[in-house]
Parts: C-alpha cells; structure tokens; sequence
C-alpha cells in the first residue's frame, strides 16, 4: 500500500538538490511509470515527492561540436520523434522506440529511464528476499526463477539486469551524463555511470542522494550510416529485452573503422566491450569477423541454470546487429 507524502515543484536544478538533501526518503520524480508503481507495492518509501518536470530540462539542444544536449526531463517520445535526433543518431530513436508502450514512452523522462530498476521478478515482491531492495537478506534469483537473469558481470550478490533500450544505445555512442550536485555540476561518461553490483547491488549507479541528472549530452558522431539495434524479447512488443545489441560502424572502402558495440538484458549495466571493437577495426564486415567479434564479448559469460540460453542468444543477437548495420536494415 501506498504510504503518505508530501508534494513539492522544483523551480531550478539547485533547488531540487536542495530539497532532496532534506530527508533520505525524499526523492524526484520524472513521468512516474516506475517510481509510482514501486511505491504502491510498498518497495520505497518516500517523504516527499520533488517534482522535477518544471525547471525548463525539457529541451533538446544542438552544441557548438556538433553534438547534442538532451534535457533530463525529455520525454521518451519527443527524444525519438525528434527531427535532428532521428537524422544524426537514427540509433538511438529505434532504441526507444523498441522500449515499453506509446503510453509509457509519453510520460518517461530520459533520466527516469536511466534510473529506472530492474525487473528481477523478486526485487518487485517484498514477501522474499533480495539483496537490492533489502541488503544482506539473500539473492533468491540466483537459485529461482533466473531465465531474464544476468550471464556478465554478475555478482554472489545479485545476478539483476539493468532494463533500459535506450540506454544501450547511449552507451554505444559515448554519451556523458551531467549531473547536478549539492555543490557543485559534473560531467562523467555514460559507460561509468551505472555499476555492477560487486556486494553493494543496491547501489545501481553512482549518483549521491542529492544528486540529479540534468541532461545527457551527445558527442558528434551518430553512426547514422551504419547502425541498428536488434532486441530479441518474450514478445514482439511490450517486453524487455532478453537481450539486444546497439552497434554503429564507419565503413570506408569496405573496410571497418571505428565501431561501437553494447549489450542490453544482459548485465547489472549497459554492457560495452572494447576488446570486440578493437578486434574488428580495419577488418572486413564478414559474419565470420562478426561471430569472432561476439565470441569475445561473451567469453567470460556465465549462465544460472534457466538463463543458459542467453548466452548463445546474445552472441546471435550481435552477430545480427552487425550483419543489419551495413545497411541500416530495421529489426521489425
Ligand atoms: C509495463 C512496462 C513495460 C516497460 N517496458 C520497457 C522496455 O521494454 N524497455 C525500456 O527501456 N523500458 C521499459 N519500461 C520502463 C520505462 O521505460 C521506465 O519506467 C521509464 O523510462 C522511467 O522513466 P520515468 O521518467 O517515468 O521515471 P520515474 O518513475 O519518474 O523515475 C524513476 C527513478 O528515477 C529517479 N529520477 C527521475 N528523474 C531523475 C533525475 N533527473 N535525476 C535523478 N533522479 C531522477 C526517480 O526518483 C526514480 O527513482 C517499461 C515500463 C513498464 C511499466
Ligand atoms: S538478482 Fe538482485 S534484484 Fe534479483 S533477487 Fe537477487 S539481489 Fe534481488
């Protein structure tokens, strides 16, 4: 059941550390299609609610680079639909676009969907145990119910994935996360801000309580050429993924430049390796290099018995990716 709270409209980003530094269960809200839905199965208490969709980071805003700056507050929707975004990173629109309902595309924020839980089955019941929600009382998934569990980067603490499409894509294409602090603004790259869960799997990220996310700015290049995202899932639409992959590649003379390469459903984070990418510079787009590409990644994989198949699932998935990037095929 749902606990009571008090609700509050931030005016700027200072304002909004400000009021969360106050109490510890004081927390902002994006579109609310997940912080809402754990406070109503009584997972998260929270003392007051700081609206944060009013401080003016609902813009989309072109940087002197080049790049872009996304505001915080952009909805899931606007990001993907926007014009220059679907021009200059075609990869990250079809990324959103393969993530949860229009409905729900409305109303996430692109912070919210960064900051977004996962879904291990147990985390979202508060009748079991689960190192995440309640430190210390033991990972039932890692014995259970595991067949969307992690096969990388897992911990003896916690095998949970991090959910998000877009994500995979923003970690693709070295994105940066800018952050608003009690004290101060930071920058950091996007594949440094989620973690994995070591024996702290509580700690999905690395943002401090009175901190927020003000934007996510992206650097120049897109990989508009060559590019996909492929999302192998339960079901066709509606369902998060069991794995995906976000690729994008230059391709001069036939030959492979730099490419980019992350796995979604498959780790505590957006999963990068670049030993993958390094391995195919200058090589040539062939489904032999590919596989070669996606054995390296998945090497050090590990499956808990349900989620085995993940393994190979993965690898196909990018070895698809691949192949579909030459010629920006889309995954229907
Ligand atoms: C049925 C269903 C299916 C879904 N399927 C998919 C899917 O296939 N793929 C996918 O990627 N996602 C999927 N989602 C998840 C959805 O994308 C997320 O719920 C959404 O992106 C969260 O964004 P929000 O703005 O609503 O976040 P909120 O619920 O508002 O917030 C989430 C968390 O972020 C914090 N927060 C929000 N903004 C900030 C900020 N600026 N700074 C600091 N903290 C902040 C909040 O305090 C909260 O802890 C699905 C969701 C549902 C309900
Ligand atoms: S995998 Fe993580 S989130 Fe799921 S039960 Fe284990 S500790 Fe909890």
């Amino acid at each position: 059941m749902m606990s009571d709270f008090s609700f509050q409209r931030a005016k700027t980003p200072k304002e909004a550390v400000i009021l969360l530094g106050l109490h510890k269960d004081n927390k902002v809200i994006g579109g609310g299609t997940n912080l809402l839905d754990m406070m109503k199965e009584g997972m998260t208490d929270s003392h007051e609610i700081i609206d944060i969709n009013r401080m003016g980071l609902n813009k989309i805003i072109r940087n002197e680079d080049g790049g872009f700056l996304i505001g915080a507050s952009v909805t899931n929707t606007d990001l993907a639909y926007h014009k220059e975004i679907e021009k200059h990173y075609p990869l990250l629109s079809k990324a959103i676009l393969k993530g949860a309902s229009p409905q729900i595309r409305n109303m996430a924020t692109t912070a919210g969907n960064m900051l977004q839980r996962t879904r291990c089955y147990y985390f979202y019941d508060t009748a079991t145990p689960c190192n995440k929600r309640n430190p210390g009382s033991g990972c039932p998934a890692k014995t259970g119910v595991n067949h969307i569990h992690a096969i990388l980067g897992a911990s003896e603490s916690c095998i949970a994935v991090h959910p998000s499409d877009m994500c995979v894509a923003l970690a693709a294409l070295d994105a940066k996360v800018h952050i608003q602090g009690a004290k101060a603004e930071k920058i950091i790259p996007f594949v440094a801000f989620h973690k994995l869960p070591g024996n702290t799997p509580h700690l999905d990220n690395i943002l401090a309580h009175d901190e927020i996310i003000t934007g996510v700015e992206l650097p120049a290049n897109g990989f508009a050429k060559h590019h996909a995202y492929v999302k192998a899932r339960e079901r066709n639409s509606y369902a998060f993924a069991l794995a995906s992959a976000a690729v994008g590649y230059e391709l001069n003379d036939n030959l492979l430049g730099d490419v980019r390469i992350a796995l979604g459903g498959v780790a505590h984070k957006p999963w990068r390796n670049t030993e993958a990418e390094i391995f195919l510079k200058g090589k040539l787009p062939t489904k032999d290099n590919f596989r070669k590409a996606a054995e390296i990644i998945l090497e050090g994989a590990r499956g808990y018995g349900q989620n085995d198949f993940k393994i190979e699932l993965a690898k196909r998935v990018v070895v698809r990716a691949l192949e579909m990037a030459i010629n920006n095929e889309v995954q229907l």
